[in-house]
């Protein structure tokens, strides 16, 4: 059985973005990128179901520049078998990355495609559902545990108030949240591995996808800044604040 695990190149979570200054976006240049965090913990989803002999290979899938070659090495170095670079230099927008994941499944046939939930850039949270709508596959989101056996997916996701189990018929597609696992700390040997693995590139004109923009983006800003807080000289007075001006809170 394989697995599919489609992996976003984002600003690193560490890194306090800038907006540009003519609000057109976020400012990416000479900013540390990493694999997008739910994306590792897919890989992780993955890499554990092979090692548990329920998956055969694990194919990590990045769409972007050049530069996503590095995150699909993570995902190689986490313990994935092989990986696809789609190569364009184009915005690529999540109906459009759905568009180039559908053609890899057509092409792959794997059993599971996991994602992350969202890509921690632009918070879409579209990619994964947009997916299961185009390849007409069964879908469970925000998975906190996955389970497979006897060709169907048991997916344990946290609702309010509790959690929700769906068994899906595969092949199907997950999303994964938080709660899933912990990605393993990838060791310099496997580093080195993953650097020997496959990576084939292809374009999206090679898969038949049109990756053209259709959302525009009007204008990006800055969330307002904080109001400076006031020191009280006595707990009368900071009762008083409380009491009488509230919105200070
Ligand atoms: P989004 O819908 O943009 O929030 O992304 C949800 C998930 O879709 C991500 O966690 C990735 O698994 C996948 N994804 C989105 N964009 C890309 C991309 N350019 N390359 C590979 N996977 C992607």
């Amino acid at each position: 059985m394989k697995i599919l695990v489609p992996v976003k190149r984002v600003v690193d979570a560490n890194i306090k973005v800038t907006v540009k200054s003519d609000n057109s976006g976020v400012d990416i240049a000479n900013v540390k990128m990493s694999i997008n965090p739910f994306d590792e913990i897919a890989v992780e989803a993955a890499v554990r179901l092979k090692e548990s002999g329920v998956a055969t290979e694990v194919i990590a899938v990045s769409c972007g520049v050049t530069q996503c070659q590095e995150t699909l090495r993570t995902a190689l170095a986490i313990g994935a078998d092989r990986a696809i670079l789609v190569e364009s230099n184009d915005e690529l927008q999540p109906l459009a990355v759905a568009k180039l994941l559908k053609a890899l499944i057509d092409k792959e046939q794997p059993q599971l495609v996991i994602l992350g939930k969202q890509a921690i850039d632009d918070d879409s949270n579209q990619t994964g559902q947009m997916l299961a709508a185009l390849a007409n596959l069964p879908q469970a989101t925000y998975a906190s545990k996955i389970t497979v056996a006897g060709g169907r997916a048991t997916v344990a996701r946290e609702v309010d108030g509790g959690s929700e189990t769906l068994e899906m018929s595969l092949p199907a597609v997950i999303t994964t949240d938080l709660r899933l696992n912990e990605p393993r700390y990838v060791t310099l040997p496997n580093i080195m591995k993953a650097k020997k693995k496959p990576l084939e590139t292809v374009r999206p004109d090679t898969l038949g996808v049109d990756v053209m923009p259709r959302l525009k983006t009007l204008k990006v800003t800055e969330p307002p800044k904080r109001r400076a807080g006031v020191k009280v000289s006595d707990v009368r007075t900071l009762v008083d604040k409380l009491r009488n001006e509230a919105k200070v809170l």
